[in-house]
């Protein structure tokens, strides 16, 4: 497995992480990535303390927890708890929806895995607990996109066709796009079958590069690979035909930092939800 790509140093504002480029330069551009740090949560922390951030509606978190923690991140991203939270009901596919201006609130969530607008005043939202969120945006043309992606979604290429589509619908140019790889697995803790590699190899020339033997065997005996699906996604980022200078990746992974960040693999399913998330200023000052 060729080295991962540099990785960017994240700023830690109140609640979610944020590429310090992204706010020196893009100004008229809200986005960040939470943790599972700085909420009302209880369900998962290991003494039972109220201080987590769990984002998602999972079945042992009160909603009012998790609606007050989504007040909190929209607060901390665009310094306003009114902000709306656009978010999608996640699949696994590689479909992505377009957000039109008047479109939302929506009366039914869409399933999809991407999501993309030129809408403003509100933050376009992919739920992870291991997965890969991707944040694009296009500065020229001031369009957002946030993507999900799982192993399932990579092989179906959701960041690369949601890239396409950003061109088709949007007019962005790939190489003048920024995007931003969040936090997720890495490749030291996300063990997987050989039936993956084949997976990938029917759908990568570069499949090689994403896999490497591991130390453990599989429950069957059967030899472990590990993927690495942050830089899958990188590639696909880099197909797409955007700038490797133009993608930040964090790096590090949530299984090996489960105080940090919810991670469904070190918690065995027992988890909570982050958020990326990503949006237009209303009144951008530039
Ligand atoms: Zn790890």
């Amino acid at each position: 497995m060729e080295a991962a790509a540099h990785h960017t140093e994240f700023r830690t504002n109140s609640t979610c992480l944020q590429h310090p480029h992204w706010i020196s330069q893009h100004p008229w551009l809200w986005h960040g990535f939470s943790t599972r740090l700085g909420g009302v949560t209880s369900a998962y922390s290991g003494d039972r303390s109220a201080s987590e951030l769990n984002l998602g509606f999972t079945p042992d978190d009160p909603p009012e927890n998790v609606l007050e923690n989504r007040l909190r991140l929209a607060h901390a991203v665009s310094d306003s708890r009114n902000t709306p939270l656009v978010s999608i009901r996640q699949v696994h596919s590689a479909h992505s929806v377009v957000l039109r201006p008047g479109d939302f609130p929506w009366t039914e969530l869409p399933q999809a895995d991407g999501i993309l607008t030129d809408a403003t005043g509100l933050l376009l939202a992919v739920q992870t607990a291991d997965c890969v969120p991707v944040l694009v945006a296009d500065p020229v043309n001031r369009v957002v996109a946030a993507f999900h992606a799982g192993w399932r979604g990579t092989v179906q290429r959701v960041v690369q066709l949601g890239v396409a589509r950003m061109a088709a619908q949007f007019g962005c140019v790939p190489d003048t796009l920024i995007a931003a790889i969040g936090p997720a697995i890495g490749p030291c803790c996300y063990t997987v079958g050989l039936e993956l590699r084949s997976q990938f190899e029917h759908n990568f020339s570069y499949a090689a590069d994403l896999f490497c033997p591991a130390a453990t065997q599989n429950s069957d005996q059967s030899p472990a690979l590990q993927l690495d699906l942050i830089e899958a996604n990188r590639r696909q980022l880099l197909d797409s035909g955007l700038n490797p200078a133009n993608i930040a990746a964090l790096g590090g992974c949530t299984a090996c930092q489960p105080h940090r960040f919810f991670s469904h693999r070190a918690q065995k399913g027992h988890t909570g939800r982050m958020m990326s998330v990503i949006g237009i200023r209303p009144n951008p000052s530039s």
